[in-house]
């Protein structure tokens, strides 16, 4: 090895890093290529993969001080730019508060799920099949959340975030009362994905702030384009969701305030869902967001009820006028008594408690009819309808006949 600054040269066949040793400096590939080798407790060695120029290796030791995870050997004559534990320290040091913060949350997270992934490895087969596949550094989940809110942040200028919407139905006339307003991302290549990995995604780097006013816009426009359309005789409402970090935001009442202004929808027309999350998380800025939100006219939805926190006592002191029963529920209500009787309580507490209660995912008449028979009012699933483009919707709801079952 040749050593001229920072930069280290390297010789084919010459070891960068021993598995074992101790470290305290990770190295960007300049030119050249390495190969990175695991041996196990048993003494078996498997090649992980290689890397070549503008890759990192060695990163760990920028953390912590244990000891190297893997050997890494130049496979031709390489040049490595080194950065040593000192070096990152000090230029974290300088760094911009929020990408501090992000840096070490990142690397920490980086550094457990190596951890996680050696212990099973130790046990079954190091690396996972998966890992192989996608690349070591790609798996893992920093790198992964990276690229996700990356590319989402693009998708949402880009308009390849879209919103679909699913009609709620009245349980004892069939008619639709509203719809609920969900986000589709239709990636150039990968295809539409799945709000169960971008929104957590969006939430965790707080893109979601941006993404939930902009659906909240969308969604009120959608009516109003949809109300031109089809020209119902009732008010219909548009359920939008929310997270915790838009509970967080200092904006976030004027921001809605404004939306609805702006687009011009009776605000009695806008409905907020959020999860039991973001009640427990922030009680007292969300009982006041709310109550202003319920004093304007909008409606409150507490969703996917009955999987979050037991007690009850938050429906007492939050503004609440809707609960939307969890559709594992209701899924399972016909083959099992206990959620049955869990959904039938729920129905019962919002009775009481003068709520509206709202099932999700009905798929199943019998589910319908069940649901009807307890006095649920509302529900929504692909019993009656799938999420839908707006295009979709507004054929669909120009043919609209009441659903019987
Ligand atoms: P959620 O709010 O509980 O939305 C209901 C989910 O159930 C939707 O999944 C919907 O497509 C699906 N669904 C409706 N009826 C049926 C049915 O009969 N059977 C089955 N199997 N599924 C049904 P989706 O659209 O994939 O959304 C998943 C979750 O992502 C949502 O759950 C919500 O938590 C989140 N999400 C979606 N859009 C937004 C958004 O704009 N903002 C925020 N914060 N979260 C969103
Ligand atoms: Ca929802
Ligand atoms: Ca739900």
């Amino acid at each position: 090895m040749e050593t001229a600054d920072s930069r280290k040269v390297f010789k084919a066949g010459e070891f960068i890093i021993k598995q074992g040793d101790p470290g305290d400096s990770a190295y960007i590939i300049e030119e050249g290529k390495v190969e990175i080798r695991y041996t196990d407790s048993e003494g078996r060695t498997r090649v992980l993969g290689t890397r070549g120029a503008n890759a990192m290796i060695g990163e760990m030791a920028i953390i912590d001080n244990a000891p190297r995870t893997a050997t890494i050997v130049a496979l031709e004559d390489s040049k490595l730019l080194e950065i040593t534990k000192d070096d990152f320290s000090r230029r974290l040091e300088h760094a911009d508060s929020v990408l501090k913060m992000a840096t070490q949350v990142i690397l920490t997270r980086y550094r457990d799920t190596l951890t996680r992934a050696e212990i099973w490895g130790e046990r079954y087969q190091w690396p996972p099949a998966e890992m192989v596949e996608l690349g070591y550094a790609e798996t893992t989940d920093a790198v992964q959340t990276i690229t996700i809110a990356n590319e989402f942040r693009d998708a949402l200028l880009s308009k390849f975030v879209q919103l679909y919407y699913q009609p709620i139905i009245s349980l004892s006339s069939g008619e639709i009362t509203g719809f609920e307003a969900l986000m589709r991302w239709n990636h150039p290549k990968k295809g539409f994905i799945s709000p169960a990995i971008f929104i957590p995604v969006a939430e965790e780097s707080g893109l979601i702030i941006e993404a939930s006013k902009w659906a909240l816009r969308e969604a009120c426009l959608a009516l109003k384009r949809i109300e031109a359309a089809v020209k119902p005789k009732d008010k219909l409402y548009m359920s939008v969701n929310f997270s915790s970090a838009d509970f967080s935001s200092d904006d976030f009442i004027g921001s809605v305030y404004n939306t609805i202004s702006e687009t011009d929808v009776a605000a009695e027309q806008v409905h907020l869902e959020i999860t039991e999350r973001v009640l427990i998380q922030q009680p007292d800025r969300a009982k006041e967001t709310l109550r202003m939100c319920r004093k304007a006219g909008m409606g409150i939805a507490i969703d996917d009820f009955g999987t979050g926190y037991s007690s009850l006592s938050y429906l007492h002191y939050f503004p609440i006028d809707t609960l939307k029963i969890d559709q594992s529920f209701v899924r399972d209500m016909h083959k099992n008594e206990h959620s049955l009787a869990l959904v039938n309580s729920i129905v019962t507490l919002g009775k009481n408690m003068r709520m509206i209660t709202v099932a999700e995912g009905v798929e199943a008449k019998e589910e319908a009819h069940k649901l009807r028979e307890m006095g649920c009012e509302l529900a929504q699933g692909y019993l009656f309808a799938k999420p839908m483009s707006e295009a979709d919707l507004i054929e669909r709801l120009k043919l609209w006949a009441p659903v019987r079952f």
